[in-house]
């Protein structure tokens, strides 16, 4: 029999929808994804989800919310969507354990790390390239290593990186960062950091020898080339959304998930939150209160839709 929903993605988004469809009777099914708890199982600290006035980590808040719903009755399967076909119905979508029926359809698959796009970048993800301060910092003790971005996460992945690195150098394409004001000043005032502005990493050596020994980097005003002396390269330049299953089903606009009147897809009975859908906030609160309000809209959807 089909589901009533099934929900992609268990990120802020994913199990807040999770925990209203539980509530509501609606016995969730929801697929963990690629990055099980998405983005906040990757940072650290985090300050600004209201009810934790001393902060809480990142994991164990996307693991209480996984909690909560499942005391609800929400299962959760460890696994991602690999297709998805939304022009039948109920729905069909497809994953290693089998293939699912579902009347409706919540996408919270949230968005990936991007990457800067060189081949030197590419070989050496796993030697010394990451894209994940939290996972990977702790190998680069008493080393130098780049962050490269100048956004809010360039500011904490640089932030954490101090705890375990000797210097920190952040490499930033302008001279002003984007990262927020409390972030930014944090990152300034911290004397393992340094900046180098204007500048982007052209290619990352050594391939050939399996490791980051350097970072070649080009001044962008002044075209002034160099080679940095590095340890390990960290790669915080944003996000891409997880859409590509959806391709040529919903309606998207620069890969994001096309949403009106709350969270309605292009696709009637399918709805989206957090991540996959926002390019604008893209904070937890947001993906939070998105993920409400797309199960509402989900239980909503079938209210009407009942015989
Ligand atoms: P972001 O705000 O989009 O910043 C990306 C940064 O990378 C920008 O500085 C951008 O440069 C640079 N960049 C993009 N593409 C590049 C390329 N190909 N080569 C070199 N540099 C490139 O992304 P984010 O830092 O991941 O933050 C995303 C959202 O999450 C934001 O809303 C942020 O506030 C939030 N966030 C909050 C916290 C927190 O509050 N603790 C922590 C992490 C993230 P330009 O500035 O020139 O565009």
């Amino acid at each position: 029999m089909a589901h009533k929903v099934i929900i992609i993605g268990s990120g802020c988004a994913g199990s807040t929808a999770a925990i209203y469809t539980a509530r509501a009777n609606l016995e969730p099914l929801v697929f963990e994804g690629a990055e099980p708890g998405g983005q906040l199982s990757l940072t650290t600290l985090v300050e600004n989800f209201p009810g934790f006035p001393n902060g809480i980590m990142g994991p164990e808040l996307v693991q209480l919310m996984k909690q909560q719903a499942e005391r609800f009755g929400a299962e959760y399967k460890l696994e991602p969507v690999t297709r998805a076909d939304l022009s039948r119905r109920p729905f069909v979508l497809a994953a290693d354990s089998g293939t699912y029926e579902t009347q409706t359809l919540i996408v919270a698959s949230g968005a990936s790390a991007k990457w800067i796009g060189l081949e030197s970048e590419r070989r050496l993800i796993g030697h010394g390239v990451s894209s994940c301060a939290t996972c990977d910092g702790f190998f680069f003790k008493d080393m130098r290593v780049a962050v490269v971005g100048g956004g809010d996460t360039a500011m904490e992945d640089a932030l954490f990186l101090t705890r375990f690195a000797r210097k920190v150098t952040v490499i930033h394409r302008r001279e002003q960062l984007r990262a927020s004001k409390i972030m930014a000043e944090r990152a300034m005032l911290n004397p393992k950091i340094e900046f180098v502005w204007d500048t982007v990493v052209t290619e990352i050596l050594d391939p050939t020898l399996q490791k980051v020994e350097a970072a070649r980097v080009r001044n962008v005003k002044t075209g002034k080339e160099a080679v940095l002396p590095f340890d390990g390269v960290f790669v915080a330049i944003g996000h891409k959304p997880n859409t590509e299953i959806f391709e040529g089903q919903l309606d998207l606009e620069d890969g994001y998930i096309a949403v009106q009147d709350g969270s309605k897809t292009s696709v009637e009975a399918v709805f989206a939150a957090g991540d996959v859908h926002d390019r604008h906030y893209r904070q937890a609160i947001t993906a939070a209160g998105a993920g409400c309000r797309a199960a509402m809209d989900a239980e909503k959807y079938l209210e009407a839709h009942s015989k």
